[in-house]
Order: C-alpha cells, then structure tokens, then sequence
C-alpha cells in the first residue's frame, strides 16, 4: 500500500453552511466534509477512504464559537478543543466538557482539531485503519476478533461482526451532560439526543454515527440542567500524552442532602458508541456517595461485559473508574 501520498480531490472551501450542504448534498456518497483534517488526512494519506470531493468546513463562521442559549451553552461543531478547554463559561460550569477535551491527545492536535471531528471520528481498530477487508470495511471478516488477533482496545460490549470501539474522549462528556446535536442538510434541520447520536454495528456497521451522507453536525447545546453539578472525569490510556482512551469515564452528580438525588454517568472504549450506565444511575440514586455505593456501582458497571482474548484487564479498569467516580466526584 502506497502510504504518506493523498490521492486527487477536488477541494470546495464554503463560507456559509448553505452552500457547504448544497454541495454535500450534490455529492452524496462522493463528498467528504473536512474540519481539522486529524481524522480525514490520515485516511487519505493511508489510501484507506477515498473522497472525490472534500469540503472544507473551516471558513463558516457561523458554526464557531460558544454561546450561551436558553439557560445552557451551545457550541459550534468548528469550534476546537483547544477553545472549549479554556472557555470560561465551560470551565466554571461544565468542567466535565473542559477536562474531557483537555485529555484528548496532544496541545497540537486539541489546537486544530474540532469539536465535530472529535465527535464525528471513525474507529481506531489497527485492522481497519490499515485498510484490510474487514467487515466495517465492507469485507467479511473481523481480524481484531480471531484467536491471534490483536484486540486489547476493543470492546467489552456491542460486538456485532465488528469489536472496534468509539475512540473520542469527548463524547462520554456530552453524554453524561445531556447534550443535544443539532444536524443539518440541505433539507431542514433534526435535533439528536447525544444518547442517540452515537450507533454500533448492529444498526449500520460502516458508520459510527446516525449522520446521513450530505448531513453535517453544526452545533453542540448543552442544557442547564446539569450546570455546576458534581463531575469527574478520568481517562486511562497506555501513556499519559498523545493516546486514545482504553477506558474512560464522564458523570455529572447532583448530591442533596447527603444523597445522590441524580445522575448521569457514561464510560468511553467498552463498546461502539460511549455506553451509558444506566444500571449505575439506579443503584446509587438516593444512596450517599461513599465507598459501600461506590463499590456496588463499580460491580454493577460490569455486569455481562464479554472480554475478547487481550482485553480481560478492561473490565477490573471500568470497575475502578467508576467507584472513583461515585466516591470521589
Ligand atoms: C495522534 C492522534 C491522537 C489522538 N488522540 C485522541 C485522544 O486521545 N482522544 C480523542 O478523543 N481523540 C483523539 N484523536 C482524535 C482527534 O481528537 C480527532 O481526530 C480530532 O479531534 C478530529 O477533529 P478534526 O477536526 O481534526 O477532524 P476531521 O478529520 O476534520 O474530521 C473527522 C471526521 O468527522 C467528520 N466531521 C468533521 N466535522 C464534522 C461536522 N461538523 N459534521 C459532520 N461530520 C464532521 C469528518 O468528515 C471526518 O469523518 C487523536 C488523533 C490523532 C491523530
């Protein structure tokens, strides 16, 4: 395979996200969308994925930048880590979002990497990315899951053909925040509940998310609700810079009176799409968060995980992430 040399496409630069979605959808299945390129770039160098047409995201101002909208913020999908790490707003109420993004990768990538290609990225199964045929790739065969295969990344839940894992630091954020996508095309406009948005591959394996060809993602809301509540976030990777998470977790608290009166807690790489511990948020609800309800919420976070060959040590990790998560929010 020819590496490092991107084949021809056309380039489109749009100013506005009119003429970014007439042209996605003139294209269709022949347009790529392109906002920090960390993602695109390395499958075009690869020669892995193969766009005719790429459009350019990055001239459209108007899905910049963070403002505050009916008791919440929203946030412009072009908007890059960097930014929402060190936004004020964020940082005092949504502290979850400005850790979340302030562990992905590197100050490089987080400076020009956008929040809609955080949350858009595809899976960084090695097989995959390498361009074999495997059946995300539209093959027949899975090469993480075979007995020789290399598969200490993957998925402890969701299996289905593929065990690839959604790999971004920020979605388990806005999920456990409650965040709504705004989705656009040059049809109208559709709101998807971050809950939703994300999909495995029982439902279609060669996407990660329910956008449609010639849709874009323009805007993150946030809601109130969960402003200032008791968060934690914590990744664990194999180095401490410049690493995909092998498990991470996000939760939002609300603790009155000595109790859990709500909460919302999601964890990152245990399946295809950020899994939300919904079992979890009924066992410690009305407990205190102490170490009994930390250690029963950690036992219930894992419950029907099935390990692949290399990936047995993720499930005592979930386990830990979460008790700290409760105990230590
Ligand atoms: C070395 C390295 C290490 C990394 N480590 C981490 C990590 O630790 N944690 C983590 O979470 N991520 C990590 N990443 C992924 C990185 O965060 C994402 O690749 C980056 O944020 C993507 O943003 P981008 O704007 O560059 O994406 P792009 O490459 O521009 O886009 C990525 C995908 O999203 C689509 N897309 C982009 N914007 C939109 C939109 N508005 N609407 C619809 N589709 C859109 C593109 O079509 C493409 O398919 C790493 C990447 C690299 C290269």
């Amino acid at each position: 395979m020819s590496k490092d040399m991107m084949p021809h496409f056309e380039l489109f630069q749009p100013d506005s996200e009119e003429t970014a979605l007439d042209l996605l959808s003139r294209f269709g299945d022949e347009g790529w969308p392109v906002a920090g390129g960390h993602d695109s770039l390395s499958w075009f160098k690869d020669r892995a994925k193969y766009a005719a047409n790429v459009v350019d995201l990055t001239g459209i101002a108007s899905m910049r930048g963070i403002r505050e909208v009916d008791g919440g913020i929203e946030i412009g999908a072009l908007t890059t880590l960097t930014e929402i790490e060190n936004n004020d707003i964020v940082q005092s109420r949504y502290g979850l979002l400005a850790q979340a993004a302030g562990h992905v990768a590197s100050p490089q990538i987080r400076n020009v990497g956008t929040l809609g290609g955080n949350l858009n990225q595809d899976a960084r199964c090695w097989y995959y990315r390498y361009g074999v045929d495997c059946y995300r790739a539209g093959g027949n065969t899975c090469y993480a899951d075979t007995p020789e295969g290399q598969n200490r990344e993957h998925c402890l839940w969701g299996a289905d053909r593929c065990v690839a894992v959604s790999p971004s630091d920020v979605a388990p954020a806005m999920v456990a925040l409650d965040a709504t996508m705004i989705v656009r095309s040059a049809s109208g406009t559709r709101e998807v509940a971050a809950e939703d948005y994300f999909i495995g591959p029982d439902i279609d394996i060669e996407r990660m998310t329910v956008l449609e060809p010639g849709e874009l993602l323009t805007a993150v809301r946030i809601p109130g609700d969960w402003a200032n509540a008791q968060f934690y976030f914590e990744k664990v990777a194999d180095r401490n810079t410049w690493d995909f998470p092998l498990v991470n977790i996000a939760s939002a608290m609300v603790v009155e009176n000595g109790t859990i009166s709500r909460i919302r807690i999601a964890a990152g790489a245990v399946q295809c799409t950020p899994r939300r511990l919904t079992v979890v948020e009924e066992v410690v609800t009305g407990s205190a968060p102490d170490e009994e309800t930390a250690a029963l919420a950690g036992q219930a976070a894992v419950r029907g995980a099935t390990p692949l060959n290399f990936n047995h040590f993720k499930i005592p990790l979930l386990e830990n992430l979460v008790k700290r998560a409760i105990r230590d929010a």
